[in-house]
C-alpha cells in the first residue's frame, strides 16, 4: 500500500542554475492528497496546492513544495566577524553577510521587517514579478573572493527558510576554503541542523528568553525547549556556537531568568562558551518602550560572571544583526544594475506556463 513520502534533495552542483528557478524543498513530506509538509524550521507547516509556509519562502505548487528565495539576495555587507557577534572564531577576519527574505518568526521589535519577512518581495516571487537580485551559489563564492572576505555569514533573514541555498553555497565555500557562519533564532527542526551541521562552522544563535510565554508573545513561536536542544545539537554536531540575548526592558529583563540562561549556557555548551548581551532599541510594536538600561546589561554581566561564563560580552551599542546602510546588492556584484534587477520568472518549464508564475499564485486555500 503506497504511504506518504519524505524527500531531501542532496546536493548537486552540476544541477545549480546560473539563472534563477525555483528549487525543491529540501525537507519535504509529499502526502498522497497532494498536500505537502515542511521540516525545515518547528513550524513543520502543512500545506495544499498554492499556499505557502508561515515564512512566505516556500510554496505547494501541485503536490511538490518549493522554495521561492533560492538565490534571492536581500543584502550584502562585509565587516570583521565580531560584528556578528562572533568574538572566538578566526578573530581579526573579514566576512560577507548575505541574507534574503523569510523569518519563521514575528517578533514584535523586528528592526528588519522588509528583509526578516520580506512579505512584498516574497509576493513578488510567487506572482513572477520579483526584480530582486538573484546570485547563484557560484557566483556568490566568487563575490566573497573578489571582496577578499575569509568567511561567509548567513544573517539578516532567518537562514532556515532558505537552507536550500545555505547548504549549497556553505559546500561550495567550503570547497573553496571559505568558513562560514549561520546566524539564527534557532528555531529549527534537528533535520535541518543535521543537513547544514557538516558544512557550516559556526552558529551564532540567538536564546531570546526562558519563558515559553516570551517567545509566544513577540515571537508568534514557542517551544523554547526546542530552541535550546537545536543549540545544544549544534554544539554537539561540531559547529562553534556562540549564543546573544537581547534585553527588552519589562519582557525578558527578569535577572534572575537571565541568570537562568547564563547557567544553561554554562551546564550545556561550556564555561568558555561566549554569550553576547545586546541592547535593544525600540521598533515596530515595541516602539513605546526604552531601550536596554546599561546598568541592566552590567548586572547581566555580573550575574553570569558568577555562574562561571568566562567570556561574556556587553554591547551596548549593538541590536541585532541588520541590514539597513549597505551598498546595494549591485555594488558588490559589479554587474549593471539593469541587469540584476530584471523581472525573475522561474527557469524551468515543469508548470506549463512557459515557466511563468504570473497567474498562477494562489495566496489563499
Ligand atoms: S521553513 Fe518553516 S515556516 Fe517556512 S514553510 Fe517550512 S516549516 Fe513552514
Ligand atoms: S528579530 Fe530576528 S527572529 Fe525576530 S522576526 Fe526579526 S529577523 Fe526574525
Amino acid at each position: 500500500m503506497p504511504t506518504d513520502t519524505q524527500t531531501s534533495v542532496k546536493f548537486n552542483p552540476e544541477k545549480m542554475t546560473q539563472r534563477y528557478q525555483l528549487q525543491e524543498t529540501r525537507l519535504q513530506e509529499k502526502m498522497l492528497d497532494g498536500t505537502t509538509r515542511c521540516h525545515l524550521c518547528s513550524w513543520r507547516c502543512r500545506l495544499k496546492h498554492g499556499q505557502r509556509g508561515f515564512c512566505q519562502a516556500h510554496v505547494n505548487r501541485n503536490g511538490t513544495l518549493y522554495n521561492l528565495s533560492y538565490g534571492i539576495i536581500s543584502a550584502i555587507d562585509v565587516s570583521p566577524i565580531e560584528d556578528k557577534p562572533v568574538k572566538h572564531f578566526q578573530p581579526g577576519s573579514q566576512v560577507m553577510s548575505i541574507g534574503s527574505y523569510g523569518c519563521s518568526f514575528r517578533c514584535g521589535g523586528c528592526h528588519n521587517l522588509d528583509i526578516s519577512w520580506g512579505v512584498s518581495a516574497l509576493d513578488g516571487l510567487a506572482k513572477g514579478e520579483s526584480t530582486e537580485a538573484y546570485v547563484s551559489p557560484q557566483q556568490m563564492i566568487e563575490v566573497a573572493q573578489r571582496h577578499q572576505v575569509q568567511g561567509i555569514a548567513f544573517t539578516y533573514s532567518e537562514p532556515a527558510v532558505w537552507l536550500e541555498y545555505v547548504s549549497d553555497v556553505a559546500q561550495l565555500a567550503r570547497e573553496a576554503g571559505l568558513y562560514t557562519v549561520y546566524v539564527s533564532n534557532s528555531f529549527v527542526t534537528d533535520e535541518a541542523l543535521k543537513e547544514i551541521a557538516p558544512h557550516v562552522d559556526v552558529l551564532c544563535s540567538d536564546v531570546k528568553s526562558l519563558d515559553e510565554e516570551f517567545y509566544q508573545d513577540i515571537c508568534r513561536a514557542s517551544k523554547v525547549q526546542d530552541i535550546l536542544n537545536s543549540i545544544e545539537m549544534a554544539n554537539k554536531l561540531g559547529m562553534h556556537v556562540e549564543t546573544r540575548t537581547n534585553i527588552i526592558p519589562t519582557k525578558n529583563d527578569d535577572l534572575d531568568m537571565l541568570k537562568g540562561i547564563a547557567q544553561w549556557i554554562y551546564d550545556k555548551l561550556g564555561s568558555d562558551s561566549p554569550w553576547h548581551i545586546t541592547k535593544f532599541f525600540p521598533a515596530y510594536k515595541l516602539s513605546d518602550l526604552p531601550s536596554t538600561p546599561t546598568e541592566l546589561m552590567n548586572k547581566t554581566y555580573d550575574v553570569a560572571k558568577q555562574v562561571g561564563l568566562k567570556n561574556v560580552y556587553v554591547y551596548d551599542d549593538k541590536g541585532c544583526d541588520c541590514a539597513d546602510e549597505n551598498l546595494t546588492v549591485s555594488e558588490y556584484l559589479s554587474i549593471d544594475a539593469d541587469e540584476v534587477y530584471t523581472i525573475k520568472k522561474c527557469a524551468a518549464s515543469c508548470c506549463g506556463d512557459e515557466g511563468i508564475l504570473l497567474k498562477k499564485y494562489e495566496s489563499k486555500d
